[in-house]
């Protein structure tokens, strides 16, 4: 995947993402808290601010990686006669909650990616302001 023009490609940005640093230099720091992306990275400055709630699908996320890796295996189990209902119910409540708060803070890194892996050229690297729809 050849990117003529980008000092950051999609790959290094995915990768990056992976890694849960910053799509545009590489260092971590775009965390302020387990639940939010600072303002700007820390190393690099690139704003992480999204006026119109552009990571908000952090949450719609979670769901479906809640169903995907907690409630259709219990399903699962209980179908099987593994655990009963009212068990999988219980461990699904808690499961699910427990999972998506404890992936959130990957779940935001991802979203940062996923959003320059689809528009390159804004990372400020690549000559962009950092902001999606103003360069
Ligand atoms: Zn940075």
């Amino acid at each position: 995947m050849s990117e003529p023009g980008l000092k950051v490609t999609r790959g290094e940005i995915a990768l990056r993402g992976l890694r849960c640093a910053c799509p545009n230099c590489g260092e971590r720091g775009l965390l302020a808290s387990w639940f939010r992306l600072a303002k700007a990275c820390r190393s690099c400055g690139m704003d992480l601010e999204r006026s119109h709630g552009f990571y908000s699908g952090t949450t719609s996320i979670g769901y479906v990686a809640a169903i995907l890796v907690i409630l259709v295996p219990l399903c699962f189990l209980v179908v099987h006669d593994v655990i009963g209902a009212r068990a999988a119910v219980l461990i699904g409540m808690s499961g699910s909650a427990a999972f998506i708060v404890g992936i959130y803070p990957v779940m935001l890194c991802w979203m940062v990616a996923a959003c320059h892996v689809a528009l390159p050229g804004d990372l400020p690297a690549n000559g962009g302001t950092g902001r999606r729809g103003e360069d």
